[in-house]
């Protein structure tokens, strides 16, 4: 059942899911049915992709079923349909994280495009020898590699916000690093390695203080947290569709229309241009401009549906539970002998990360794989954070609002025996 048809009704007011409301959603997961290796599945690796939702897998399959074709180019009834959906799931997406116009959201592969589409495309045009661009220690390898190329090709310079022993960024270091030849600031909005929920508000505004636009990459924040890019006034965003229970191959840029307007095509080919001449080429207009090609279509509508189904549970809903079971797991791992968190900061969203004393964090991994427990260990393409943390990996448990007390309890137990095997 989807949630359209969910047992909860019209959303529910803040903070009011029950343990009863989520053994009823997690219904709408049918992947959370399997057994992994005999056992029932125990699904803690939402950072790393989070499941399906009916709505989601109904969506996709309607669409190759009943409306498939090519959208934007055609006369015909199918064209004009499959076209329809798309763009109702642009402007779908649009309400979800509150952008001011469809034409700010470009459909993407996901986070890792969204921020090479502003290196290669604002970055190309404004960073010049010498200038700099602001990341954070704790930033994805996708948010540290297309800026490392792009500083490499022009003669710039990276520069890193430290940030102290909880995962936290330190704003005052930050302070110290805006200056006039700041050309862009790119941070994550949570971190996938910690789960720091970073003072996005305050980072863009001493950003724009000094004429710096931000981009914030939103490839965790955006299944965790209620957004509103116009009340954060970022500059872009990045969001991967595969994380917000939508399919994998399509994710979103939101950019503010007058820099996109401003910036030029990423890639070139069919659906981006206006005319074409062997002289010369017109570009067409927002969004389209940066969708050359074929898009993933189904995934569009795909990520249409999970915005939906996220709206009918309510995001704050969503931000209580998974609060609720982050709180409740960090109390029970900490009853394990020789368990050290990595990432403690203050306001955290739904990860835990941890390495235990003297055992991999990979045979930690296969150990819990036995019991149907899938957690992610390594380094979580945050190379620079393992670093600084002084291990080569860790093992993170990551929550949605499906996850149970009693899958806590048994990750809790897993542990034990991992402890038990290595004694
Ligand atoms: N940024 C963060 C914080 C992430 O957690 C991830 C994926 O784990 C990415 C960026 C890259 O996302 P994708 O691989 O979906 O493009």
């Amino acid at each position: 059942m989807g949630a359209d048809q969910s047992v909860l009704g019209p959303p529910a007011p803040p903070g009011s899911l029950s343990d009863l409301d989520v053994q009823r959603l997690r219904q709408d997961f049918p992947i959370l049915k399997e057994k992994i290796h005999g056992k029932p599945l125990v699904y803690l690796d939402n950072a790393a992709t989070s499941q399906k939702p009916r709505a989601v897998i109904d969506a996709i399959s309607r669409f190759y079923s009943s409306e498939n074709s090519n959208v934007h180019r055609g006369v015909h009834l199918l064209s004009q349909r499959a076209t329809e959906e798309y763009e109702n799931a642009r402007i779908k997406i649009q309400r979800y994280i509150n952008a001011a116009d469809s034409k700010e959201i470009i459909f993407v592969r996901g986070a890792t495009e969204a921020i090479n589409l502003v290196s290669n495309s604002y970055g190309r045009k404004h960073v010049q020898e010498g200038d700099e661009i602001v990341v954070s220690a704790m930033e994805h390898h996708s948010n540290i590699v297309p800026w490392q190329i792009l500083c490499q090709e022009k003669g710039a310079r990276l520069r890193v916000i430290p940030m102290n022993d909880r995962g936290e960024l330190l704003l005052e270091e930050y302070e110290k690093l805006l200056n006039p030849k700041t050309r862009l600031v790119a941070v994550v909005h949570v971190s996938n390695a910690l789960g720091t929920i970073n003072p996005v508000r305050k980072i863009i505004e001493m950003a724009h203080q000094n004429n710096v636009p931000v981009l914030l990459d939103g490839a965790q924040a955006a299944a965790h947290l209620r957004l509103d890019v116009q009340e954060l006034d970022c500059d872009f965003y990045a969001i991967s569709g595969h994380k917000v229970y939508g399919p994998t191959g399509i994710g979103i840029l939101y950019g503010k229309a007058d820099l996109l307007e401003s910036m030029p095509p990423y890639q070139g080919g069919g659906d981006m241009i206006r005319s074409v001449t062997f002289e010369k080429t017109l570009y067409n207009v927002l969004p389209y401009k940066f969708e050359a090609g074929t898009p993933n279509i189904a995934g569009g509508v795909g990520l249409g549906a999970a915005v939906g189904y996220i709206e009918q549970i309510g995001m704050e809903n969503i931000s209580v539970r998974e609060q609720e079971l982050l709180s409740y797991a960090t109390e029970q791992v900490s009853t394990i002998p020789g368990l050290r968190p990595i990432g403690t900061a203050r306001e955290k969203a739904g990860v835990l990360a941890f390495v235990l004393d003297g055992i991999h964090a990979h045979d930690i991994g296969t150990i819990l794989d036995q019991d149907g427990i899938a957690i992610r260990t390594g380094h979580h393409c945050t190379q620079p954070v393992m670093d600084h943390f002084g291990v080569p990996a860790t093992a993170r448990a990551s929550f949605s609002f499906y996850n149970t007390r009693e899958e806590v309890d048994a990750l809790v137990q897993g542990l034990r025996k991992v402890r038990e095997v290595f004694s």
